[in-house]
């Protein structure tokens, strides 16, 4: 028999559990302490932030600013919950303009630590020093301090022993507490950004007048190097910043920083849109690094998701998706390696030979003009007053001499090097290709042009092949069987768990049909990134034309060389193969005369 109480189940929890229980939304690591402190000292105009941590965060994080401070009541009604000073109606909500706006950082921490904030405003004679222990006040004081605002964290997670279990080790925090000042200062490049751990100096970040300034500050030049920048405008929105450039596409993720209107966020149709820019250039296992700031009317988003504001959510995702998208898309074009006949011998040489020559970034020596400095009594709308990287520099980057389709050039093939690279003269180039890549951009032209033009041509097979696929290949096919027919590719079922390999694509010439079909599983799981069916076109032909393509080891004669270049010329030259590996060196008869020193 159930034994029933008297008393009722549902009880009130007392006040400071709440406090404890609500904190844990915010608060969830060191790191996020210092993200809120450190946005704080921003939203009050600070030029300078200084950031001290003990012990990855729990023994003690300290940030000092020079920002406007706050009277002693406001510094009293801060550790209030939902007390702040940035919003005041619905209406606001509208069109967020800080970065806090919920109130709820200072009374989170002061749940689960023992603070000390000492303020003072601009002008007046004395501050105040309040001490704060488990979410109430203990004490309130005079204090002689210059104008701004410090606050001392001490002993993190105290009273909530199961959140410090599960907290990684001091190191793992301190990286991300790093990561959380990064970026800040990638941000708010006018602001001193300063981080100490145990006492040493870690990031010491002066106040700049660009992004470009700042990113040189945090990453390293070589790193810089790789990158490719980004901008674009459309009305009421803006992208700015730098990405990999696709030749430099590696194993790792990192950075891969999002800012919209200078909130580090996480944001999946970015993410997307970038991905997406690169489209059949990105190799399985590759991804894209980048650095990304948007700006946009802050009436067109909604920050207001996110407890720790992390997410945002935009009215209109589409228009930012093709924004973003084409940026980067701009940003890489086809054939930024391409030698022009035009820029200066020393730089030229250098990009032809290697990019191990371009240690710095292009635009290093432009430190250019002094931007507004962006700081003010009146927190910023976070729209930025010039562009990351000014116009000229960027279409430099990504300067190309765009060939026409199918104009003719007169091929002089000399032979093959290593049995991988052709080497010929190409007009008035000498040029040396990548056998395989070339011929893989060739395949997926001519393929991607027949199926735009819906006449892909199938080329059957004397006899079908056989496919024996397991469960989850079947499934993973197909979806794709109708898309693969009018590629030419034709798959039909065959019994209850086989296919018959009909046909393969005729503009891949004589493919190997069972090859063709391996690869494509294999790339076949990654498909499922590619929001629609056009964009899932790109990766499908990519796929074909790579396991089409002559491989590099195979010996090619003379003849074959020239069709190949004049097939790869006539597709318009371009400089990377749909993967994004690089197809061809360039170099014209006046870059030579100029190494030789004969101009
Ligand atoms: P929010 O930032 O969402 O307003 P917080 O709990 O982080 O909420 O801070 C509460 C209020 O305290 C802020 O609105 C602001 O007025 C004041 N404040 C906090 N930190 C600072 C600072 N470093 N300098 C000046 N004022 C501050
Ligand atoms: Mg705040």
């Amino acid at each position: 028999m159930v034994t029933r109480t008297t008393h009722p189940k549902i009880h009130v929890l007392p006040g400071d559990l709440v406090g404890r229980i609500a904190a844990g939304e915010v608060v969830e690591r060191p790191a996020a302490v210092v993200k809120e402190l450190v946005d704080n000292s921003l939203d009050a105009g600070s030029t300078f932030v200084s950031i001290e941590v003990e012990d990855g965060g729990l023994a003690r994080i300290t940030v000092t600013d020079n920002g406007e401070g706050m009277q002693r009541e406001d510094a009293v009604l801060a550790f209030t919950r939902h007390a702040t000073s940035k919003i005041r109606s619905d209406q606001d909500l509208l069109a967020i303009r800080t970065l806090g706006f919920r109130g709820e950082a200072l009374p989170s921490m002061a749940a689960v630590a023992q603070i000390q904030l000492v303020t003072t405003v601009p002008g007046a004679s004395v501050g105040t020093r309040l001490r704060v222990r488990a979410g109430s006040i203990e004490s309130i004081e005079d204090a002689a301090v210059p104008a701004g605002t410090h606050i001392d964290v001490r002993e993190l997670f105290f009273n909530t022993p199961a959140r410090k279990k599960f907290l990684k080790t001091p190191a793992t925090e301190f990286s991300h507490i790093l990561q959380a000042v990064q970026q800040a200062a990638l941000a708010w490049p006018t602001v001193h950004v300063r981080l100490t751990r145990n006492g040493q100096e870690v990031l010491h970040c002066g106040a700049v007048t660009s992004f470009r300034e700042r990113l040189m500050q945090i990453y390293r030049a070589s790193a810089l190097g790789e990158m490719v920048s980004v901008h674009r405008e459309s009305p009421g929105l803006r992208i700015d910043g730098v990405t990999i450039g696709a030749e430099h596409l590696r194993g790792s993720r990192t950075p891969q920083e999002i800012f919209v209107n200078r909130r580090p966020v996480k944001n999946a149709t970015i993410l997307h849109a970038v991905t997406d820019a690169y489209g059949p250039l990105l190799p399985r296992g590759r991804y894209p690094r980048f650095v990304l700031f948007l700006d946009i009317d802050p009436a067109r988003i909604d920050v207001n998701v996110h407890p720790t504001k992390r997410e945002i959510r935009f009215s209109d995702t589409e228009a930012v998706h093709r924004l973003v998208r084409q940026a980067v898309k701009e940003a890489l074009g086809d054939g930024a390696d391409t030698v022009s006949a035009s820029s200066g011998g020393g730089a030229a040489l250098a990009r032809v030979i290697g990019e191990s020559l371009r240690v710095a970034p292009r635009w290093a020596g432009d430190a250019s003009r002094v931007a507004e400095p962006s700081h003010s009594a009146q927190p910023r709308a976070g729209i930025a007053t010039e562009p990351l990287f000014p116009a000229s520099v960027g279409s430099e980057m990504s300067s190309t001499a765009p060939v026409a389709r199918g104009a003719p050039v007169e091929v002089v093939p000399f032979g093959q090097m290593d049995r991988t690279y052709l080497i010929a003269r190409v007009g008035d180039e000498l040029q040396i290709i990548d056998q395989h890549t070339a011929h893989e951009r060739v395949l997926y032209e001519r393929l991607w042009r027949a199926r735009q033009a819906e006449s892909a041509q199938a080329q059957a097979l004397l006899e079908p092949i056989p496919l024996e696929l397991p469960a989850h290949q079947r499934a993973l096919i197909e979806p794709h069987v109708e898309e693969l027919g009018r590629l030419g590719l034709t798959i039909e079922p065959f019994g209850l768990d086989s296919f018959l390999l009909r046909s393969v694509p005729a503009a891949l010439g004589t493919a190997d049909g069972l090859a063709l079909v391996q690869g494509l599983l294999e790339d076949m799981d990654e498909w499922r990134n590619y929001a629609s069916m056009a964009s899932k076109m790109h990766p499908v032909i990519a796929t074909l034309a790579c396991h089409s393509a002559v491989r590099a080891g195979r010996h090619m004669a003379l003849s074959e060389i020239s069709g190949l270049i004049e097939d790869w010329a006539a597709e318009g030259m371009m400089m990377t193969c749909p993967h994004g590996r690089r197809v061809a060196l360039r170099l014209p008869g006046e870059e030579l005369d100029r190494i030789f020193g004969r101009d």
